[in-house]
């Protein structure tokens, strides 16, 4: 058993500029991979939940989503870190295509969809394991998980993990 970090990607490793999709532009925020290479190192699992409803929305596709976090993968490797696991909610409830249409989704956060996943998919201590996300809809994703949620206002990232290690 091992703690988890949950990060959001949107507004936590990039720059939130809505529905980001290309990886031309994306702007990265400070930090990331020492904060990313910090927790590896103090053996966290590290795992990103992400809302993706601009998939649902027909804005782009599963391919350009994964594009981005290739590119959010190699981005974080320049500290020798890495995450461990990317859960993404393309649904929502006027999706556009059907097949991600769902009145309620339960991955979508603040729905805890993704988190159960995570906790089902690896061996994870939960009384140990935090999320930091930069909407209220992460928080109450992580407290229906029942884990510890922390607001990141933007700054420097891994400033914001060593706070939270610091309790
Ligand atoms: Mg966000």
């Amino acid at each position: 058993m091992r703690p988890a970090a949950f990060f959001d990607r949107d507004g936590v490793f990039n720059v939130d500029h809505g529905y980001t999709h290309q990886v031309v532009g994306i702007e990265w925020i400070p930090g990331g991979p020492q904060a990313v290479k910090r927790l590896n190192d103090l053996g966290y699992w590290v795992i990103v939940v992400t809302n993706q409803s601009g998939i649902g929305r027909g804005y782009y596709d599963e391919a350009a989503m994964h594009a981005v976090h290739d590119a959010l993968r190699e981005h974080l490797a320049e500290a020798g870190g890495h995450i461990d696991a990317i859960y993404f909610a393309p649904h929502h409830e006027d999706a556009a295509l059907e097949q991600y249409r769902h009145p309620d989704p339960p991955d979508r956060k603040p729905n805890p969809g993704m988190l159960l996943k995570a906790m089902a998919d690896f061996p994870i201590d939960k009384e140990r394991s935090f999320l930091i996300g930069d909407k209220d809809s992460d928080l109450e994703a992580a407290r229906r998980a029942g884990i510890a949620g922390y607001l990141f206002e933007g700054g420097d990232l891994d400033e914001a993990v060593r706070a939270v290690l610091e309790g």
